[in-house]
């Protein structure tokens, strides 16, 4: 049998061995680990909501209201008054019918896709789909096809397959995300609706790193094209622009009172805690506000400046921002070098990303000051110069 010590060796000597890094310390956009301070560019916070007066006080607010847990599921005991208010805030601003919420984008992903179709079933991926939707697809037992990415003619094809040896009964689900968690691009979510008129399926969108960059109210890529009222399922959590923890889908009141039957994740899992929602829908609420969008702008100045400085002509148009390498050992070199002048920013390896395109995974936050954004531009030019001239 092998050892869970040789399968560290192997991660190791592949360069893949990850470890826990201990943050002491927040402060705005600089953290400290092992007594060093350090800009971080790797933050998924990219409205700076997380360490916002009002979505503080909000949690802190819930904590006295309701205590701290909620003492059982959903379907038991747990569905508390706050997880109430968030849902019906979410299903009203996303344009849906009804909304459930979960503790964590994860388990919203694994619940709804394997609660949604089972053996008869097919579910068809863009390849470069987060591993939380691959994960419920595979717990589902759905047939499962993939497509390359934004390949909307190869999604044509499979559905036409599908469609040619398809029972009345079958369910057919489509995922996407709308922006792409390790590349920053756009799903063509127009496409994919437009086949909606010639194929019978469900559209899943998963709206992780949309929600609180794009959009009107900054509710994501479906408010922004206007498409809620085409896209079945719309998935977000709000561990990340909302700054809190926590996942949700928006959909038909049928679709929500089935997950509430199939969703095992939401049905043998204790509630999250109602201070969680109430934080949550603060953060929205700030999301959509003024105050919100006024971070958003100052976010998309950042944005543009960090392209500016850093001569990225073809950038893609979120928060993330990749910056590629290839092998993972020069991803860690890249991110160490970083360090060392006090930027922290994450390399990403295998297999978070497809082999061979390991990179740094950029983010900027409204929060990061144009200096910052400036100077770590300019160590990342000066270090691929650096590379360029050992080569
Ligand atoms: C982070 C992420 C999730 C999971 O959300 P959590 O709330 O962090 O569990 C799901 N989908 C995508 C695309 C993500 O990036």
């Amino acid at each position: 049998m092998r050892t869970p010590r040789e399968e560290l060796q192997q991660l190791e000597e592949a360069a893949l061995r990850r470890q826990l890094r201990t943050i002491e310390a927040i402060e705005g956009t600089e953290i400290c680990e092992n007594g060093s301070w350090y800009t971080n560019f790797g933050s998924n916070d990219y409205l700076g909501l997380s360490q916002h007066p009002l979505v503080k006080e909000a949690f802190e607010r819930g904590v006295q209201e309701w205590g701290v847990g909620a003492g059982a599921s959903r379907l038991v005991t747990g569905s508390l008054g706050a997880h109430d208010q968030l849902e019906t805030w979410l299903a009203e601003a996303k344009g849906s019918e009804a909304a459930l919420s979960f503790a964590n984008g994860y388990s919203t992903a694994l619940g709804v896709v394997s609660g949604l179709v089972g053996k008869e079933d097919v579910v068809i991926l863009d390849k470069l789909c987060h591993a939380s939707l691959i994960d419920g697809a595979r717990l589902s037992g759905a047939k499962i096809r993939v497509f390359g990415h934004n390949r909307i003619d190869q999604l044509e094809t499979i559905l036409t397959q599908v469609a040619a040896k398809r029972c009345a009964a079958q369910r057919v689900l489509v995922l996407t995300e709308s922006v792409f968690s390790m590349d920053g691009d756009y799903a063509r979510l127009e496409d994919i609706v437009a086949l909606k008129e010639r194929y019978e399926f469900v559209l899943m969108v998963d709206e992780a790193h949309g929600v609180g960059v794009l959009g009107h109210k900054g509710l994501g890529l479906v408010e922004q094209l206007g498409l809620s009222e085409s896209v079945d399922i719309q998935m977000g959590t709000l561990g990340k622009a909302a700054g809190v923890a926590g996942g949700y889908i928006c959909a038909s009141r049928d679709y929500i009172d089935l997950f509430t039957n199939r969703a095992r994740s939401l049905i043998y899992s204790s509630a999250p805690p109602p201070a969680q929602a109430l934080a949550a829908l603060a953060a929205l609420r700030l999301m959509s506000s003024d105050a919100g969008a006024e971070r958003r702008e100052a976010l998309w100045e950042n944005i543009a400046c960090f392209k500016d400085h850093a001569q990225l002509n073809k950038v893609p148009s979120s928060a993330i921002i990749p910056w590629h390498v290839g092998e993972s050992t020069q991803a860690l070199e890249l991110q160490d070098k970083l360090k060392t002048s006090g930027f922290f920013c994450p390399a990403i390896r295998y297999p978070t990303v497809p082999r061979n395109t390991a990179r740094l995974r950029i983010t900027i936050t409204s929060q990061h000051s144009g200096e910052a954004i400036q100077a770590f531009a300019q160590k990342l030019l000066t270090l691929r110069a650096e590379e360029r001239d050992e080569d």
